[in-house]
């Protein structure tokens, strides 16, 4: 979408800090980290949240879970744990409509959210 600010980013128009990239999704790192380590996972494909998938993109939600993991892992977390999070709509705090899954973690994170 030409006015989506995280399909900039996909696209290199924007600056932003890229920890990995694949055919499917990339990941950066938050511009305003809410923990010592925030990540935003996204699908190169754009939807505004999980109200626009269809059947046909759950390989792409998969695929994000998958890489989470393996990201987590090889920067230790897999012992402490770390928590992933998806917002859709402004109630729930989505302020970027480009559906993505944030990484938290680095410190106790509260439960539940606010
Ligand atoms: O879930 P939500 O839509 O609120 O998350 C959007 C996230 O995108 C925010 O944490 C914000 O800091 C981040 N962001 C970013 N780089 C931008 C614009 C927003 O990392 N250029």
């Amino acid at each position: 979408m030409s006015d989506c600010i995280f399909c900039k980013i996909i696209a290199g128009e924007i600056p932003a800090r890229k920890v990995f990239e694949d055919d499917l999704v990339v990941v950066i790192e938050d511009i305003a980290p809410k923990a010592p380590l925030h990540l935003l996972l996204m699908p190169k494909r754009h939807f505004s949240n999980c109200l626009d998938m269809t059947e046909q993109d759950e390989a792409v939600v998969g695929h994000l879970f998958r890489v989470a993991g393996q990201l987590a892992r090889e920067r230790g977390l897999s012992e402490g744990g770390f928590r992933l999070v998806q917002n859709n709509g402004a109630d729930a705090g989505q302020t970027v409509f480009h559906l993505h899954i944030h990484l938290l973690a680095g410190r106790e994170l509260q439960w539940p959210p606010g």
